[in-house]
């Protein structure tokens, strides 16, 4: 554990000093202290009042505690933030909560050798894959070890022994160390936001897909808006606004946001799962081909894995696509270009993806959609 937290330290000290080195590259003044706003022209920050055409809001999340879950009693009770930073590997952990957080650590911690639970209230864990992915994903982690409560609802930690209702009966787990995973709140305290008028969505600064707020000189991008919770969102949301800002008409576009999940093998997912499409009311195809018919999978030694897409059924025009096998999160670009180039099935069919590569298994999701897949029946 010293070894990989040394390593992650490093890594993130690079990235990090990459980032400092660029700042200054370009000249940005770096003001470290809490910034709060005194108009919309005006923040105070370190006893200094600094003023500017335009704002970027950025201030991101915090872990929500949540006040349905009672705390009582002595508990090892830790957020996503201290699970980055342990020093030794619990014997047991429950985990609350089976959204990416939760699944991400159940994984790593398994590995590491933790007896894991986890306890989460809906019918699927991640909720925005599609279930036959996140199935595969949840049933290889259960081979592996890792113990799921699914549709539990959990209502107290006391002296670290998770109680919760699950099919109408009271149930508990033990461990030495409870994990808080049910999601995150927007960061805006001591900003002074609504009081100089900025409209807040519940706990969220309100933007719109030109990332800006009520007011026409200050944007918000990333977590604080809490429209997708994720760094590579943040980090488009942040070219959108700059481009608008520059007098350029730039758009958000959130129906094409790709999401990668760090598990063993990988989880990669951009649109709409199969149950969203029905819902949406358009006739769709849906394709599907297994990791065990690539060849790339067998030659890396794990054919656990699953490539689906669900398309238009009248154009082609694809909804969604998610996968579960190695190297997926690297494979997923593919289709966030193909969505912005509103390409078509056909288009992804006619494409020549070469051998041996994980990625053949795009296509040919793609055929079996159409009854025409080569290396699948
Ligand atoms: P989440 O909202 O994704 O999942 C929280 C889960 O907790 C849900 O499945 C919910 O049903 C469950 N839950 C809520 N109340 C419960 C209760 N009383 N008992 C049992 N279960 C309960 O939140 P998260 O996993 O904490 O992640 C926060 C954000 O960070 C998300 O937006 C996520 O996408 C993002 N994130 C993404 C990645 C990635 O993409 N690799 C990694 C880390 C975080």
């Amino acid at each position: 554990m010293k070894k990989l937290q040394a390593r992650r330290e490093k890594v993130i000290a690079t990235l990090v000093g990459g980032v400092g080195a660029l700042v200054r590259a370009n000249k940005i003044t770096l003001v470290t202290a809490e910034a709060k706003f005194v108009d919309a022209h005006t923040i105070e920050a370190g006893g200094k009042k600094i003023t500017s055409d335009f704002f970027i809001i950025a201030t991101g999340s915090d872990v929500f505690m949540p006040p349905f879950i009672a705390q009582e009693g002595k508990n090892t009770l830790i957020t996503s933030r201290e699970a980055l930073t342990l020093d030794k590997v619990p014997g047991s952990i429950a985990i609350i909560g089976g959204g990416v957080i939760g699944v991400e650590f159940a994984a790593l911690l398994n590995r590491l050798g933790s007896r894991v639970t986890v306890l989460e209230l809906l019918e699927h864990i991640m909720p925005m894959v599609d279930p036959e992915v996140s199935g595969l994903a949840k049933k290889r982690l259960e081979q592996d070890g890792v113990v799921f409560k699914m549709q539990a609802k959990v209502t107290k930690v006391k002296d670290n022994t998770v109680h919760y209702e699950l099919g109408g009966k009271q149930e508990s787990v033990k461990a030495d160390m409870v994990l808080m995973a049910v999601g995150r709140v927007p960061h805006t305290a001591g900003l002074n936001a609504e009081g100089i008028g900025i409209e807040f969505d519940r706990k969220a600064i309100r933007t719109d897909s030109r990332l800006r707020t009520n007011i026409p000189n200050i944007y918000c991008i990333g977590d604080v808006n809490a429209k997708v919770m994720l760094a590579h969102v943040a980090s488009h949301e942040g070219m959108i606004a700059v481009e608008n800002i520059c007098g350029h008409d730039a758009e958000m576009r959130y129906d094409r946001i790709p999401s990668c999940i760090y598990l063993d093998p990988e989880i990669a997912c951009i649109g709409l799962t199969e149950a969203q499409a029905k819902e949406s009311g358009r006739k769709i195809k849906v394709g599907k081909f297994k990791m065990a018919g690539n060849g790339k999978s067998l030659v890396e030694g794990d054919t656990d894995g699953l490539v689906k897409v669900i398309l238009d059924a009248d154009l082609g025009e694809i909804l969604g696509l998610h996968m579960y096998g190695k190297h997926v999160t690297e494979m997923i670009s593919e289709l966030s270009v193909a969505t912005t180039l509103e390409a078509t099935a056909d288009e992804i069919i006619e494409s020549i993806h070469p051998h041996p590569t994980v990625s053949e298994a795009i296509p040919e999701a793609f055929m079996a959609a159409y009854g025409r897949q080569i290396h699948g029946m």
